[in-house]
């Protein structure tokens, strides 16, 4: 019996080896996670790709959708699944060719991983062939640079058939390359840093400073949204909060009004690195790009970096804003950053911010104020939300005790 099924290809890059099976392992995993609530009954691998079936044997679109924004993906094929009845797999041929849209040309590319089978390519490429020129006798066989390719697979007992593939995201599958604590406001650039950093293999961990009490939560809320609307990808699953309101007056009310921006920064890189040791991770994420805004220069970058000694990651150091606008709408994250909310970047803002600031002038404001108390309480009042989205994040057993969970009810976005 012909079923519909996803068949996802993954880059084969990085693959080779050892790596491969934990690399395929983890994207399994991944793609289960991503696709429960959608019927899928099984995700296998079958020579050099995933299958992903499901209960009622009837893979769609939609699925095909999901699967693509998972890390790992390179491409996905909506495909037809026969068993080695030739009727069977070419009538699936002529059916995947008229779903293929507008064309003028095509061609067929079989490939066997099953010796047993007594076709040969090329006996399935004249057989296949054939019974396409006949249901389509105005187009074109063309072997280069066809508009379509209609693809048969033979595998074991099966023949997998599809002529049209959706891109998807790429990279790694989230899991393989470590943990990082990703500093996320709910501004455009912070969730597409994260999101960058997930697609290459990272578990994220993303730790965000609200203005509490001093704003209301509206950002802690955007954040939760975020988190929501990252969860095709798999990367989060845990985002941490601190109220930062109270400690931002107290650098306020201490250090010179053009290195407030910078002090602020200090402090939160160095609770990000001491959450980093907690969680195991191993580096810090932030959404800098380079002048973008007054904090951005590269005195200022300097001057906030020298408090960690974890290596920071910017990975949208050289993209400009709206290469971030796009792929924050690709990713799903643009509404969300569009509705602007106070945070702590808001709240006791200068209104001459240092540009190039001088590094005796900033340790001279750090030293104003007792910064180790600061961070000391900072990390004692961390809060989090659990999210059960990434399979391989694993929270610290010592910080399950300690920390009180935020509401769980997240408003929905309009
Ligand atoms: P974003 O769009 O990510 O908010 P931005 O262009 O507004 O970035 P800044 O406000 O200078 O730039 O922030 C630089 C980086 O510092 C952010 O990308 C983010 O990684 C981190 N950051 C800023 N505000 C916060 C916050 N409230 N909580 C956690 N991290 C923050
Ligand atoms: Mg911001």
């Amino acid at each position: 019996m012909t079923q519909r099924v996803c068949l996802v290809h993954y880059h084969e890059i990085g693959l080779k080896g050892k790596n491969r099976s934990t690399f395929e392992n983890q994207l399994v995993r991944n793609l289960r996670r991503a696709l429960r609530g959608h019927g899928a009954a099984d995700v296998r691998r079958v020579s050099g790709h995933l299958l992903v079936s499901f209960a009622d044997g009837q893979a769609t679109i939609e699925h095909a959708h999901v699967i693509a924004q998972v890390p790992g993906v390179a491409r996905v094929s909506l495909a037809y699944q026969c068993g080695l009845d030739e009727d069977a797999y070419c009538a699936a041929a002529v059916q995947a060719l008229r779903e293929a849209g507008e064309f003028e040309s095509f061609k067929v590319h079989a490939r066997r991983s099953a010796t047993t089978y007594e076709l040969h390519t090329l006996d399935i490429h004249r057989l296949v062939g054939g019974v396409l020129c006949e249901a389509f006798p105005d187009k074109r066989v063309r072997m280069r640079d066809p508009d379509v390719t209609v693809f048969v697979l033979v595998v074991q007992g099966s023949v997998y058939v599809y002529a049209a593939s959706l891109v998807g995201v790429g990279g790694l599958p989230v899991g393989t390359a470590g943990k990082v604590v990703t500093l996320l406001s709910s501004g455009f650039d912070s969730p597409v840093a994260t999101w960058m950093v997930g697609r290459r293999g990272a578990t994220c961990v993303p730790l965000h400073f609200s203005g509490r009490p001093m704003t209301s939560d509206a950002s802690e809320w955007l954040c939760q949204d975020i988190v929501q609307a990252l969860a095709p990808a798999g990367l989060v699953g845990r985002l941490y909060v601190v109220p930062f309101g109270e400690r931002q007056r107290e650098i306020s009310l201490a250090v010179p009004q053009s290195l407030r921006i910078i002090t602020y920064r200090r402090v939160m890189l160095a609770v990000a690195e001491r959450l980093a040791h907690l969680e195991g991770a191993k580096a810090l994420v932030t959404g800098e790009s380079l002048g973008q805004v007054a904090s951005q220069t590269l005195e200022n970058i300097a001057a906030v970096n020298e408090v960690v000694s974890l290596p920071v990651l910017r990975p949208l150091i050289g993209s400009d804003k709206l290469e971030i606008m796009r792929r924050a709408e690709q990713i799903g994250t643009h509404e969300i950053s569009s509705q602007s909310a106070e945070d702590c970047c808001t709240l006791f803002m200068p209104r001459r911010p240092e540009t190039h600031a001088r590094i005796e002038a900033v340790h001279e404001a750090w030293d104003a104020f007792d910064h180790e108390a600061m961070i000391d309480g900072l990390v004692d009042s961390i809060e989090y939300v659990d999210y059960d989205q990434c399979p391989s994040y694993r929270p610290p057993k010592e910080m399950r005790a300690r920390h009180r969970e935020l509401a769980p009810a997240v408003p929905r976005l309009a």
